[in-house]
């Protein structure tokens, strides 16, 4: 089949005006003008008419698991109060309120956009239940070890209690240890081997919070006192920062997908620099949940002049008030006028491509690329079509996700 439609934003070449795109099952075999992909294709012809249509938004950073938290946690005093409210809240809740969190996360989704998702998982028993998945959908396994530790055998029997169920998922699987403070040294260790063996990808929370940063520079704070509280060992404390930890001790890898990474001093920048080109592992901002913790203002054009690889995710409803990755990038755009909307559009198609080593497959429309895509409202000159896309604020009318059109 072919698609036409008054632009085509490929996000791997110019804008093209009334152009079109050939599908063949679930892949795009040409893109360009309507005369050159009929040439190659008789059609059918489906014209989406006044719209553009560009490649599905990847979100990097989302916990489908809290979807039904949305305003639950008023303004916290800081991130500590913030965690011991939502590990009481998760208590008070049962196996189906977040089967029907994740359903309802994953409407928000698709009405935003979203095609595929980095989704982090704490509930691994519910994989055998959980409904079908309506977009692409990467399940990373949420591991911590705070309160006990996780041996190899838990590891691999969780793990595989988590795959066995989702064998025709569209997206894949990965691991998360939850980050540095609930998570062990020799867990991210484990994690390393496991996802080698098994080609996934990984990601973490790393300094996410001044709590944080204060527990593993300066051996205090409330997150500190928290955790020697619940008998955590503390000896990785007191010295250097999060990242620092993480990344000198090999528990991370450029391979990594870093959620937030808001609280950085010069001793990172200076080993972020000191990195080789693509050596830095992948990092994702979440700009509303950046906001709700009311976090000093996020490092954006000194990791983007570093040459790291910058995505953007919503986090969960827990600490934000929307799943809509465009709005995200409209508060992106608040806080870095300088970045162009084609430069924002790239940490929520390219980018997170890139971190999951999809990169040609998603996030943009080109030969050989998977066919997921959307398509939205574009009246104005070409040259707009770019912040039309990010300014866009109503549901997106029209997605299709592996071929087969879904809105
Ligand atoms: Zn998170």
């Amino acid at each position: 089949m072919i698609l036409k439609a008054r632009a085509v934003v490929t996000m791997d070449s110019a804008p093209i005006p009334d152009g079109a795109l050939s599908i063949r099952e679930n892949q795009i075999l040409a893109v360009g003008s309507l005369e050159a992909v009929t040439a190659l294709d008789p059609g059918p012809v489906h014209d989406l008419g006044e719209q553009v249509l560009l490649p599905g938004l990847i979100n990097a950073h989302c916990h489908l698991d809290y979807t039904m938290m949305r305003n639950a946690i008023a303004s916290p005093k800081n991130f500590t109060a913030w965690v011991q409210r939502i590990n009481a809240i998760k208590r008070s809740l049962d196996s189906e309120d977040y089967l029907r969190a994740i359903q309802q996360g994953f409407a928000q989704l698709a009405k935003w956009g979203t095609t595929s998702v980095c989704n982090i998982e704490a509930f691994p028993e519910l994989m055998p239940r959980m409904p079908e998945e309506p977009i692409r959908t990467w399940w990373f396994y949420e591991m911590i070890d705070v309160r006990h530790r996780i041996t190899t055998d838990d590891v691999v029997a969780g793990a595989l209690l988590f795959f066995e169920h989702r064998a025709t998922s569209l997206g894949g699987f990965g691991l998360s240890p939850h980050a540095p403070y609930t998570a062990s040294q020799s867990l991210y260790k484990l994690a390393n081997d496991c996802a080698a063996a098994m080609t996934m990808p990984l990601t973490t929370h790393l300094a996410e919070s001044s709590d944080e940063f204060a527990m593993f520079r300066r051996g205090a704070g409330p997150l500190y006192d928290l955790l020697q509280s619940l008998q955590r060992p503390m000896e990785d404390c007191g010295a250097m920062t999060p990242f620092e930890l993480l990344w000198k001790s090999g528990a991370i890898n450029a391979s990594w997908i870093l959620a937030h990474m808001n609280e950085l001093i010069e001793d990172d920048f200076a080993l972020l620099a000191s990195l080789p080109p693509g050596g830095a592992p992948h990092i994702v901002h979440c700009p509303g949940s950046h906001r709700y913790f009311g976090h000093a203002p996020f490092p954006f054009r000194r990791l983007h002049d570093l040459g790291v690889n910058l995505c953007v995710g919503t986090d969960s409803l827990a600490s934000t008030d929307s799943l809509s990755l465009l709005g995200e990038l409209r508060r992106l755009r608040l806080a870095e006028p300088w970045l162009s909307c084609e430069d924002l559009l790239r940490c929520v198609t390219v980018h997170p491509a890139r971190a999951l080593q999809r990169e040609g497959m998603l996030g943009q429309i080109k030969k050989g690329a998977l066919a997921d895509l959307i398509a939205l409202p574009f009246h104005g000159p070409m040259e707009s079509v770019y912040e039309e896309i990010v300014e866009f604020k109503a549901p997106v009318p029209w997605m299709m996700i592996d071929g087969k059109t879904l809105l």
